[in-house]
């Protein structure tokens, strides 16, 4: 029988050809497997494994050969300081899109029902941080994918989040007729031709959840579009998009007569959340034609 250590040093060699943090992906899917933290690892290094637990490993490291992410192999992902469960159904939470949590989380009072909408909600990472962080808020979360509102659903019921109600909707097909404080989405944004997508853990993510149309540009056009039926006066519109199409979602946003369109960049220095305001009566405004109205 071999010790933790010996094991650790013989997957980290294998997985180095597939992985940027070979030793990081061995001692995770192990302590996983002992069901322990990592500092176990380095506390018992000389500890024998048993059988099951040696085959059990075994078989993760060859599904992590295989590329398969680390968080779908141990079913789950930090986000925002909290643990997500996680499947294939559902994109894996980036920390990138904990920006768009900081950004949305000032706009939402602590102590008012502010109504909120999710679009896309997926594992729920974005829908379960606000309702958990904003207990007075009211919060809806909306994906066409079953499976996914599922995951999303457990993740709600794990961080005891009482004030989130799910929808089974394509954008807003099925959702009630509610004005929101704030619509928020991580849609699908990146383009069928991006070569992103042939690469790393993006390749075992649901595409649904990933790809539109029109240059990635799709999804955010059609949100857009019927969110403003859907805000109140003011209401906030906050997208995360791709490192490259702040100017296309700001040219969209102020298309459709959205104000104070501003983007935000995230850690990494990437243009990364846009966001805009919309009301009614700055749709008529901007519409109205002086020139002819005076003749
Ligand atoms: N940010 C993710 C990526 O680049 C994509 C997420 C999305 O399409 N909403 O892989």
């Amino acid at each position: 029988m071999t010790t933790i250590q010996n094991h650790l040093d013989f997957a980290a060699d294998n997985l180095a050809s597939v992985s940027d943090s070979p030793r990081l992906d061995a001692e995770v899917l192990l302590a996983f497997v002992l069901a322990k933290n990592r500092s176990y690892l380095r506390a018992w290094n000389d500890k024998k494994l048993d059988v099951p637990i040696i085959s059990h490993f075994e078989s993760l490291i060859s599904q992590r050969l295989d590329g398969v992410p680390i968080a779908y192999l141990t079913g789950t992902r930090e986000f925002w300081s909290r643990e997500f469960i996680v499947s294939p159904d559902v994109l894996i939470p980036r920390p990138d899109t904990e920006l768009l949590i900081e950004l949305c989380l000032a706009q939402i009072p602590e102590d008012s029902p502010f109504k909120i909408l999710d679009l896309g909600t997926g594992s729920g990472a974005i829908v379960v941080t606000l309702a958990a962080e904003r207990p007075n808020a009211k919060v809806f979360a909306v994906d066409a994918s079953f499976a996914a509102l599922e995951i999303a659903q457990k993740n709600a019921h794990f961080h005891e989040c009482q004030n989130v109600e799910f929808i089974l909707s394509d954008w807003f097909s099925a959702v009630p007729e509610i004005e929101f404080d704030l619509i928020v989405s991580n849609p699908p944004y990146i383009s069928a031709e991006d070569e992103h997508l042939s690469q790393g853990d993006v390749r075992f993510e649901p595409k649904t959840a990933l790809i539109a149309a029109e240059n990635g540009l799709r999804d955010i056009k059609v949100i857009a579009t019927e969110a403003k039926n859907y805000l109140k006066p003011h209401g906030q519109l906050w997208f995360e998009h791709g490192y490259n199409q702040a100017e296309d979602v700001q040219h969209i946003l102020t298309e459709l007569n959205y104000f104070e369109v501003q983007t935000y960049h995230d850690l990494a220095g990437q243009p990364r959340v846009t966001t805009g305001k919309f009301t009614q009566h700055s749709f008529g405004i901007k519409n109205v034609d002086v020139g002819r109205v005076a003749a």
